[in-house]
């Protein structure tokens, strides 16, 4: 990787995402951050070399102007984040088509309409693409049935990020799908297995591991494959 180094985090108001941000920039990274509220960025806006921009990833006008803002700008790392777990119990007879439509939007579709924008700004030959999957996203591992809609968003997102990596026929780029572990946030609760710092930081390591491996891998926060 270049010396100085360059992120985007997608979704760094709080968890994983805001976990990342600290990790990069302890280790010197200039980091840009996404929230969907600016003016809630609290000590992430105090944090020297991070720049904090606006964005609701459902929201095709942000996406635009967010492109814009960052015209000029080459990422060794885009790290797309955001997520979410949908409705709660996910109960097929009782949820809403509306929350459907949320939660694939969310988790499947918005994470790649972010990705195709900034593709082209990620640094040749080094540069990486990260989304924030999840082991509950691998169609061959039967867990998950109480959060099957959340599952099932994480794996049609395995499969938009298949169909991207096609679209862009750009075999220099590496293309991560990232299991973070079962991280204590407030989306993984507090019986998680790991801290967002144990997370974080093994997910910082594997992507300078990966950089300059042209390609689309799905792993863990350790390194390790998953089954898609
Ligand atoms: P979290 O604490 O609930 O944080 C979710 C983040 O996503 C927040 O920053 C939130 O912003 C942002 N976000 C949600 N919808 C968004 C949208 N439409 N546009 C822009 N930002 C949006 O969850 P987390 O545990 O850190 O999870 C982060 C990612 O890891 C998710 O993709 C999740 O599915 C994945 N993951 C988590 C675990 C785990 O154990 N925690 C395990 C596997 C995968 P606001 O603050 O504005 O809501």
């Amino acid at each position: 990787m270049s010396t100085s180094r360059t992120a985007l985090v997608i979704g760094a108001s709080r968890g994983l995402g805001l976990g990342l941000v600290h990790r990069l920039h302890e280790d010197g990274w200039n980091v840009i951050a996404t929230l969907r509220d600016p003016q809630q960025a609290g000590a992430l806006g105090d944090l020297a070399g991070v720049r904090i921009e606006q964005l609701e990833m459902n929201d095709t006008a942000q996406l635009d102007r967010l492109q814009q803002r960052l015209q000029g700008e080459i990422f060794d790392l885009v790290f797309v984040n955001a997520g979410v777990m949908g409705p709660l119990p996910q109960d097929l007879e009782a949820v809403s088509r509306g929350d459907i439509g949320d939660l694939f939007m969310t988790n499947a579709v918005a994470p790649i309409r972010v990705a195709r924008r900034l593709v082209g700004q990620v640094r040749e030959g080094s540069g990486v693409l990260a989304f924030m999957s999840s082991i509950l996203g691998s169609v061959t591992i039967p867990d998950g049935s109480d959060l099957c809609l959340y599952k099932a968003s994480k794996a049609a997102l395995n499969s938009m990020i298949n169909s991207f990596v096609v679209e862009q026929q750009r075999p220099d780029l590496c293309v991560l799908a990232m299991h973070p572990g079962w991280v204590k946030t407030d989306m993984g609760g507090e019986n998680a297995e790991i801290d967002v710092l144990t997370s974080t930081r093994g997910m910082l390591e594997q992507v300078k591991a990966q950089s300059g491996n042209g390609g689309l891998r799905f792993i863990n926060y350790l390194g390790e494959n998953l089954t898609w």
